[in-house]
């Protein structure tokens, strides 16, 4: 493919900043990425108002992933290069605003996925570490030698950081010393960064410049796409456009194609150290990534919960199991889940859980009187089997969508945008089956899109919290 050729990216989040990236590598000298998002302004913070799936302080990266040894090894891939990144950001003479030197991408936690039932999960993951002469990094916390050996690692303190030892007859887990916590929004920042010292990518972001209106068909050929429209009426031809908007995508693709992905919300909650605390923000920061009765088949387990490790500012995110929300909206292609990031109140259902985990495993926190001090939602796009969909869109030839990360996708952002610039070099690299549009036929889908708003997952119709007389105490 020339390598002038035009090129519009839709989505700046983890899967078009790859994108660009990758394309930019290999000499394409004419990248636009568009995105709706203020990210000039906001440097893809969260609590600035960045609201796409990728716009976070810290997200999970593990490459445990029970018998899926595509992203196992590709999430092994990515965590070498967030090392690398680290080294580089160090010792880097120039750095755009927003970076310092001294900023972590990738921090080394470990993760402990703990449940109050024995659970196969874990052995099948531990099976596939074995394969790979991994054993060593993961700890059964149930386990004898392991724990003798986390004694002499040093992971030893993050075996059992809720105390539930004794507590939890049937407690299970393993501590994956391997995985640990991106930056997401730093991350973001590097990789942009990046892509502008290649000079071959402009980012075109914001409400009306960059929030993409129409993607434009030919008017001779309609399934050839000649380039977009921003809400601020310019149009931009394009020889190839990637949709790679989260959560936005469904709705931007051929109603025909809309089933392969759905768009899915989920809500977090970040609760503050007090400040005179010093104790607790040293405990906390020390904490591994937990997860809580959450194993990654059975999503739709009640109680799940997953917890970072406080920030350096005492900041603790915890989200919880509750990644089945959809805001269903009639549209010109009939209704449809889409990302409704403006939403402020929490559903009923998911402050109980979090309410549940406070008391039982966080009452240091709770007795300092730590409140909800800021509820979240995200939505994304997530693939039937919860595969990622990178692959030209049936019956277009320059039209490729790049989406589907569900709620696994951030840690692959350093490798996963060269899956398109092998669609567009027509190189095959290792894995690209797994996300091709029709690697999972019909037949097997797993997920029926939510259609209708009474659905106990349809936003439109759960049960919210009361904002005024108990939303914040926990
Ligand atoms: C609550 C939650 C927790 C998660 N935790 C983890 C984790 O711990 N570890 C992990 O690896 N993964 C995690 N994930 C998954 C990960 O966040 C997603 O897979 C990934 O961020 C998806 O990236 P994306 O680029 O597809 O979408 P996004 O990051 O949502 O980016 C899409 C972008 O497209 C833009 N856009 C949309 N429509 C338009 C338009 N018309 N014009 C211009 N721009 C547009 C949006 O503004 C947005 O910036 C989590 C996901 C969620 C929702």
């Amino acid at each position: 493919m020339p390598k002038d050729s035009k090129i519009v990216i839709i989505g700046s989040g983890v899967f078009g900043i790859s994108a660009a990236y990758h394309l930019a590598k290999e000499q394409y000298q004419n990248i636009k990425v568009f995105d709706k998002g203020d990210y000039d302004n906001n440097k893809f913070n969260p609590l600035q108002g960045a609201t796409g799936a990728s716009t976070d302080f810290n997200k999970l990266v593990r490459a445990s992933y029970v018998e899926k040894v595509h992203y196992q090894n590709l999430a092994l891939e990515s965590l070498a290069v967030y090392y690398e990144w680290n080294k580089q950001l160090k010792s880097a003479a120039f750095l755009p605003e927003g970076l310092t030197n001294d900023d972590l991408i990738f921090k080394n936690t470990g993760y402990v996925r703990l449940d109050d039932y024995p659970n196969n999960e874990e052995e099948r993951t531990l099976a596939n570490f074995s394969k790979q002469g991994l054993r060593a990094y993961e700890y059964d916390i149930n386990d004898p030698e392991d724990i003798e050996r986390s004694k002499i690692t040093g992971w030893y303190s993050k075996i059992d950081p809720l105390n539930q030892k004794g507590t939890v007859k049937t407690l299970s887990g393993v501590l994956d010393s391997i995985a640990g916590v991106a930056n997401a929004d730093k991350a973001l920042l590097w990789m942009k960064y990046l892509c502008e010292r290649t000079g071959n990518v402009d980012f075109i972001y914001g409400p009306r410049a960059g929030s993409v209106s129409k993607i434009v068909y030919s008017s001779e050929t309609p399934e050839k796409v000649v380039g977009i429209e921003t809400a601020d009426g310019k149009y931009y031809p394009a020889d190839y456009v990637i949709v790679a908007a989260g959560g936005w995508t469904p709705q931007l693709l051929p109603s025909k194609n809309q089933e392969r992905l759905e768009s899915v919300g989920s809500t977090f909650i970040c609760v503050q150290i007090p400040h005179d605390r010093q104790d607790l923000l040293e405990k906390y920061k020390n904490f591994p990534m937990v997860n809580w009765k959450l194993t990654f088949e059975g999503n739709l387990r009640k109680d799940g919960v997953y917890m970072f490790p406080a920030t350096d500012d005492g900041i603790i995110k915890i989200g919880a199991n509750d990644h089945f929300w959809r805001y269903l909206t009639g549209n010109d292609k009939g209704i449809l889940s889409v990302p409704n990031t403006d939403f402020k109140l929490l559903p009923l259902e998911s402050l109980n859980t979090y309410k549940k985990f406070f008391r039982q495993w966080l009452g240091d926190l709770s007795n300092a009187g730590v409140k909800i001090e800021k509820s979240r939602y995200r939505f994304s796009a997530v693939g039937q089997h919860n595969e990622f969909v990178i692959d030209f869109i049936p019956g277009h030839s320059n039209l490729i969508v790049s989406s589907g990360g569900g709620f696994h996708g951030f840690k692959f952002l350093p490798i996963i945008g060269r899956f398109v610039e092998g669609l567009i070099s027509g190189k095959d690299y290792k894995y690209a089956e797994f996300f091709k549009f029709d690697s999972i036929p019909k037949k097997d889908y797993d997920i029926e899109l939510v259609k209708d708003q009474a659905n106990p997952y349809a936003l439109n119709s759960v049960k919210f919290v009361d904002r005024k007389t108990d939303y914040f105490d926990l």
